[in-house]
């Protein structure tokens, strides 16, 4: 807008001036043209006239043009026109992600739905499940199949309202909300809009964000969506939300309510591996640059890798590993080429970056030796077997065997469940001279204590009935003995009732010096009658 001109600074400020003018003229056209409802037009025309008074030295000139701008550019009017086709969603569905039947299938049920009825004022759908197990990226291919804009709106930490609703425009700084800002970002007014991780929205001072969400999400209300910022209705019942959590624990209940909850579930090993090979290495490959001919990875490695390398529910550690073998292949190979013909110096960079080699340059057609008059190096296609997978990624991070951990009376397997999926919880229990006392470690809530105790007293009560006695033989299990029972991970709080029939049998196996099997885990709260309640 300066111009650098060698007038006189007075004139300078006058031409400067004039232009400034001119933007508000354009400004003004532009709100008269904008496709904005009549109440929001108004309210421009009205800062319009106020900026055209301004000095435009005053701080609320640069706000108020800001103001102006944003309405103008928002998407009041347009949108993308969907395209609904549930044989093509099937289909793109199964192409992007293997197995989540479940989720697929409510996923496809809904869209069949949109199609029958438009304006389907319908639940907002809410995948819950672990970390990496795929739901922000089966919300992409929604958005992909309806052929709508997608947004991801990141909600975990969030613990401001004006976050969700923008800050009233006399604040210093003040900006519009999330979901306004979204909708500037895609330009139409029907994206999907992924609200990630809801339930890891926090509380604070500064009002509750659950709330600003709940007149967000609810079909009711959101066509007037008031954002403090604008301060005008913006119509949001257009826009297709989804929402992502690892725990419905933790959802505030009013937007849980507003919700349809869909469980995705972990995956089981075998369905890891098909993950890695129908998914993941072809893209992994494809990002480093590598073809299938250069890198091959067998499904003993992939288990390898799943079994001693991750331990999650998802696919996201096992992505990462696969990205990390990817890389040290890529250095191979570029060193292969470096030593195979004599490059110039742009290929060397690229030997040195590795995986950042750029997509205009053609990788090598390796394993046609005669292409380029390259000399391969003789291992291509790499194969990574066990022993190549321990010198890339180190040694195993986990045991395979839990069987050599209970190798002695005293220690059962339990199962427990975190929000980022199951575990195996392993309980230790040992006596030792004493008087009749019961030292808990492990970081254990109150309930798992009462469980402990509970455990004890049933064991006690029924001592005579399994022939379980002390170190001296008699019934009376507490006599003259200590019992320590622990629960390692002794860094991680524990608690819930369903500790109860591990700690029994764990103990029973105490007292009657015999294994526990290796091949079994087991979860179940107990009553003191000794019943196992079902979850
Ligand atoms: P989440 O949102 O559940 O934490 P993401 O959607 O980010 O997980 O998924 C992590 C990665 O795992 C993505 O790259 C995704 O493509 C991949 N992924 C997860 N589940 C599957 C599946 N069933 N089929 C193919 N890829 C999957």
């Amino acid at each position: 807008m300066r111009r650098v001109t060698h007038v006189p600074g007075a004139l300078e400020e006058e031409e400067e001036e004039e232009e400034d003018s001119d933007d508000v003229v354009l400004l003004e056209r532009k709100v008269r043209t904008s496709s904005m409802p009549e109440p929001a037009r108004r309210v421009c025309l009205k800062e319009v006239k106020r900026l055209k008074k301004m000095p435009q030295s005053m701080p609320e000139y640069a706000l108020t043009r800001n103001y102006l701008e944003l309405m103008v550019e928002l998407p009041w009017n347009k949108s993308t026109t969907d395209r609904l086709d549930i044989r093509a969603a099937r289909v793109l569905l199964d192409n992007d992600h293997y197995a989540m039947e479940k989720l697929k299938k409510r996923v496809l049920e809904y869209l069949a739905v949109r199609q029958l009825k438009n304006n389907l004022k319908g639940p907002i759908l809410c995948f819950v499940g672990p970390p990496g197990v795929g739901k922000t990226s089966v919300g992409r291919s929604v958005a992909k199949t309806l052929g709508r804009e997608f947004h991801r709106i990141a909600l975990g930490g969030v613990c401001d309202q004006s976050d969700i609703r923008g800050h009233r425009r006399t604040y210093v700084g003040s900006m519009p909300g999330r979901i306004i800002n979204g909708l500037k970002t895609v330009g139409v007014n029907n994206p999907v809009f992924l609200l990630d991780e809801v339930d890891k929205l926090g509380k604070s001072l500064q009002g509750d964000p659950a709330a600003a969400l709940l007149e967000v999400l609810d079909p009711e209300q959101n066509h007037n969506f008031t954002d403090h910022y604008l301060n005008v209705a913006f119509d949001l019942s257009q826009v297709l939300f989804i929402a992502t959590a690892n725990t419905t624990a933790t959802i505030p209940a009013a937007l849980l309510d507003r919700m349809e909850v869909i469980q995705v579930p972990g995956y089981t090993q075998e369905e890891k591996i098909e993950i890695a090979h129908r998914h993941l290495i072809p893209k992994q490959l494809d990002q480093h640059g590598l073809t299938p001919q250069q890198l091959q990875i067998p499904p003993a490695t992939t288990l390898g890798i799943i079994t001693r390398y991750t331990r999650e529910a998802g696919v996201r550690s096992l992505d990462r590993k696969l990205g990390a073998i990817c890389r040290a292949v890529a250095v191979k190979v570029a060193e292969g080429q470096h030593r195979g013909a004599k490059l110039e110096r742009t290929d060397a960079l690229e030997a040195e970056g590795g995986r950042e080699r750029s997509e205009d340059v053609e990788p090598q057609p390796i394993g046609d030796s005669g292409a380029a008059g390259l000399a391969l190096p003789p291992e291509m296609p790499i194969l990574i077997d066990l022993h190549a997978l321990k010198d890339i990624l180190g040694p195993p991070m986990y045991e395979m065997e839990v069987s050599e951990r209970l190798s002695q009376p005293g220690v059962a397997i339990g199962l427990a469940w975190t929000p980022l999926g199951g575990e195996l919880m392993f309980v230790e229990a040992s006596r030792m001279d004493g008087e009749g006392q019961l030292t808990l470690t492990g970081q254990l809530g109150d309930v798992m204590k009462e469980s402990a105790h509970l455990a004890i007293s049933w064991l006690r009560s029924n001592a005579k009935k399994y022939h379980l006695t002390n170190a001296s033989g008699s019934f009376d299990l507490l006599d003259n003995t200590d019992i320590h029972l622990h629960f390692p991970a002794g860094a991680v709080t524990k608690d819930g009732p369903s500790a109860g029939v591990t700690i029994v049998t764990c103990l029973a196996s105490l007292f009657s010096g015999r294994l526990v099997r290796s091949d079994v885990a087991m979860t179940g709260e107990i009553t003191l009658r000794g019943l196992v309640l079902p979850l």
